[in-house]
């Protein structure tokens, strides 16, 4: 079994190097027709950037990203540098640099790897996916009978922030930067989509389909690890089964699906303010002008917001939506579980945790603010300030390095839900009504408590489980997100996630211990 898994972690490496080598290899050859296009779709008036790609790249060949992609990059800006000094600002090109080369460079890929999408596709997602299987099904004999199954975690590289654990950050922060900020390195990846791509939408891949089909590929491998590491936990089988499927159906198939049928994308499970950009004008105007299930999404996303949510989170918690169905609660559980152990449980980080991920949620409300009343009053600013500058400024913190930058490729280092614990403000205003107008609770047999510590240290969102274990005190907090690891891990059956009458919600004063003697007095109290 060992030596499967061997082989398995060496195929896996294998798959994984031929996909991070795309970002540097390929041809690229751009053809006079594809200038002529490229000046067509984007509506290109400036003829400084067009005599440019002539001269610089049109009928050259290129073997790689690194040598294209500056001869775009370059040629835009100086082109928009000279008609803003000119005052040509209709000849200026408001695509961004980068995204102006993956643009270009999608058209011009050519050679080995464009003609042969289903080879490439295998000795890169077919290795990835094959080798990793290998390495985690064999567990299934090696983890021995059903349990609880965290022994040597904290003598592993990988999970105790060796140099395996730096190399994993390391690579999913260079991934990520890459898809926020230099796409066009991801451009052979898209190549390798395409044929799926064009299948469910109709379109070909761009970077934010690769990223969608990674997500998915990485849930539901890293998924089979969770059934098979908590398969004597029925709770976690089914969470886990749950936000696999609203990741695969919800936040990918149904939004290619609705493209190819000419209607907006979007994805129905993403609530505001989680999805930032849904009252931001360009979504606004595209929602009203798609007839009736724009308005449809509309309506919706107001009332998934404003209703639905809250009044889940009343009769479930947030459990609901951050751990069964949430996207971002769905990796963190899955690609994430690993880490789970390096949340900080530290009074700071709790301080911390309350300003950021509150301050993040004012953010998010002071910015949908400008952006409603500049899309009313068709004012482009608020108060002097620029609302245009604001929603960047958020796209880029909180959106781009927040969400996924810091959010995942912190993962080996800071644990698994930096972005869910400090970050995310749905889960601030879920936290909100979990809080104080919620049924959910943990319940804490204390009498049973042996203090192991197993809840606490496997605790996503560095709560403390194991201290109010001690007092026998439920659990209302309002950072949980009903995971349910600390009760899955603990050896004492002490925690239970529960839904029930408010009253008698929050005990903080309690205290039940095995040796109290008062101890069947309090329980029947209760
Ligand atoms: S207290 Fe338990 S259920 Fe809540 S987040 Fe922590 S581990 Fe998950
Ligand atoms: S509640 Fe369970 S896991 Fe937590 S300290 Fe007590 S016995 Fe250990």
């Amino acid at each position: 079994m060992k030596a499967i898994k061997n082989i398995g972690l060496i195929i896996f490496l294998a798959g994984l190097g031929i996909f991070t080598s795309l970002i540097f290899i390929g041809e690229f050859k751009f053809s006079q027709d594809s200038l002529d296009q490229v000046i067509s779709e984007k509506g290109i008036k400036s003829e400084i950037f067009i005599e440019d790609l002539k001269k610089t790249v049109v009928g050259k060949e290129f073997d790689g990203m690194l040598s294209f992609s500056p001869k775009i990059t370059s040629a835009l800006e100086t082109a928009n540098q000279q008609h803003r000094r000119n005052k040509e600002y209709k000849k200026v090109i408001y695509t961004a640099p980068h995204d102006m080369a993956a643009f270009i460079g999608k058209k011009a890929g050519s050679g080995f790897i464009i003609n042969n999408k289903g080879l490439m596709w295998f000795l890169t997602f077919g290795l990835g996916i094959m080798g990793a299987l290998m390495f985690i099904v064999p567990n299934v004999i090696l983890l021995g009978t059903k349990g609880i199954k965290n022994d040597g975690i904290y003598h592993e590289n990988a999970t105790n922030r060796g140099w395996i654990a730096w190399f994993v950050f390391i690579f999913l922060v260079f991934f990520y930067l890459i898809l926020y900020f230099r796409s066009e390195y991801a451009v052979n990846w898209t190549y390798l989509l395409d044929p799926i791509s064009v299948s469910l939408s109709g379109n070909q891949a761009g970077h934010w389909f690769v990223y969608g089909f990674m997500y998915c590929v990485v849930m539901t491998v890293m998924a089979v690890r969770m059934y098979i590491k908590y398969r004597h936990n029925m709770y976690q089988m089914v969470r886990t089964t749950s936000v696999l499927f609203f990741q695969i159906v919800f936040a990918f198939l149904i939004p290619e699906i609705m493209v190819r049928l000419q209607m907006p994308y979007y994805d129905f499970k993403n609530a505001f303010p989680l999805d930032y950009d849904f009252f931001f004008s360009w979504n606004l105007k595209e929602l009203t002008a798609s007839g009736g299930i724009g308005l449809f999404i509309l309506v919706w996303g107001i009332v998934l917001t404003l209703i639905i949510v809250p009044v889940m989170v009343y009769f479930f918690g947030k459990r609901w939506y951050c751990s069964w169905v949430c996207g971002c609660g769905g990796l963190a559980e899955t690609l994430g579980d690993p880490y789970r152990q390096h949340s900080n449980k530290s009074l700071f980080s709790w301080r911390v945790e309350r300003w950021l991920v509150h301050g993040v949620l004012l953010f998010a409300i002071v910015m949908t603010g400008m952006t409603l009343y500049s899309f009313f009053t068709e004012t482009g600013t608020v108060l002097g300030i620029k609302t245009q500058n604001v929603q960047n400024s958020y796209s880029l913190l909180i959106g781009a390095f927040f969400a996924g930058v810091i959010g995942t490729g912190f993962y080996p280092i800071f644990g698994n839900r930096v972005w869910c614990r400090f970050g995310c403000p749905l889960a601030a205003y879920l936290g909100f009504v979990q809080r104080f107008k919620s049924r959910f609770r943990i319940t804490t047999n204390g009498g049973q408590c042996i203090s192991c510590g197993n809840c606490s240290t496997y605790c996503e969102q560095g709560i403390d489980v194991r201290a109010y274990a001690q007092k026998g005190e439920n659990i209302i907090r309002s950072s949980c997100v009903g995971c349910g690891v600390c009760s899955a891990v603990c050896p004492r059956g002490v925690l239970k996630l529960e839904n029930g009458p408010e009253k008698g919600r929050i005990n903080p004063t309690q205290v039940l211990l095995g040796n109290d003697v008062d101890l069947m007095e309090l329980v029947n109290k209760k």
